[in-house]
């Protein structure tokens, strides 16, 4: 029997490499597609040996052709990071909507099942909470994170869109914060902000008072939940994240307890419509997936800890590469 076959962008990028593993090791054909804006062809150089692994270097806000026929899209990519949205803002909405629009396109012309990644700011700085999927979320469509959460909402609509009107077999992951090894040191993110500080022998940021909630989840059970959405018969939005709720502050005690750093916490002021609180409501992938999260924070920590030590030691110093202007002046 011929093997299956996956298109995933943003192949080379956090989650989209994870991504590419598990579905090499379930045995698929791995179509892998990345314009490298964000992501790191470090993170998928293991897979180029296999004849069942192919990259191609693509924008997906451009027309997207793959040849031959197709089972499955995942649609990962999109900068995902406050930081990343904040320099590319154009780009973040453009790969949510026109890259998007284009690989519905593609699913409707090759008659294949696809899994667009969505986000918990969805909701934005939600006012319900635990927030479940029938919430519709408090977003701030001018703000700086418009750029993303809108991009993303609109994403959902075009995708329910072609569910409803094209029939296309379509699934939605709304995801929230995760981490694992992979992710970029510098990408302003919480967990290698600090991670990368203790390692440095720098004070850790906290952002505001760190009040504020982030519920994190291992990459490993992330992965397992979209790979069972994707095989779902489920086409509404489902949550995938770890419920296990911590303020920012005391996650900066986990990080120095861990890493053993002698340096302390300082306090900068709190980005514009930084949620207050985030926690995943999981019931409905209990229920639909029979899925849950395995791993807890303090193993995956330890994991992901081990990961950024392993780096060679110049990465930890080196500013965020210059790729954004490069693609900019494009
Ligand atoms: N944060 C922080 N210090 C940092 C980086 C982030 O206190 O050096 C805070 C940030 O303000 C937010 C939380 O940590 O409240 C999670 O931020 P992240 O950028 O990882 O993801 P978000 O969930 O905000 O998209």
């Amino acid at each position: 029997m011929s093997k299956k076959k996956i298109l995933i962008t943003g192949a080379a990028g956090f989650l989209g490499s994870h991504l590419c593993d598990r579905f090499i090791n379930e045995g698929f054909e791995v179509h892998a597609m990345d314009n490298l804006i964000t992501g790191d062809l470090k993170n998928i150089e293991h897979l180029f040996k296999l004849r069942e692994f192919i990259f191609y270097e693509h924008d997906v806000s451009n027309f997207v052709h793959v040849p031959g026929h197709l089972d499955y899209i995942l649609h990962f990519a999109s900068p995902a990071s406050p930081i990343d949205y904040l320099k590319i803002p154009i780009q973040t909405l453009k790969v949510g909507s026109l890259g998007t629009h284009n690989l519905l396109g593609l699913a409707k012309e090759k008659k294949a099942r696809i899994l667009v990644a969505s986000t918990s700011e969805v909701y934005g700085d939600p006012h319900v909470h635990p927030q479940t999927e029938d919430y519709w979320g408090n977003v701030n469509p001018v703000g700086p994170r418009g750029v993303y959460d809108e991009a993303k909402r609109f994403q959902e609509a075009m995708t329910m869109a072609y569910h409803t009107y094209h029939k296309v077999e379509t699934r939605i992951v709304r995801i929230f914060n995760t981490y694992g090894p992979r992710m970029r040191l510098n990408d302003g993110r919480v967990l290698p902000a600090f991670i990368g500080q203790a390692l440095r022998g720098e004070d850790l940021t906290i952002f505001g008072d760190g009040s504020q909630t982030r519920s994190f989840c291992y990459v490993d059970d992330l992965v397992e939940g979209i790979y069972r959405l994707l095989m779902s018969d489920y086409a509404g939005p489902v949550n995938v994240g770890n419920p296990d709720e911590i303020t920012i502050k005391e996650f900066a005690e986990e990080i120095i307890k861990l890493t053993g750093t002698k340096q302390k916490v300082i306090y900068k002021p709190l980005p514009v419509d930084d949620p207050t609180q985030r926690q995943p409501d999981i019931a409905l992938a209990k229920k639909l997936l029979g899925w849950e999260p395995k791993v807890s924070r303090a193993e995956g920590l330890k994991i992901t800890y081990e990961y950024f030590k392993s780096l060679p030691k110049e990465s930890l110093y080196k500013k965020e590469h210059n790729k954004f202007e490069r693609y900019i002046k494009k």
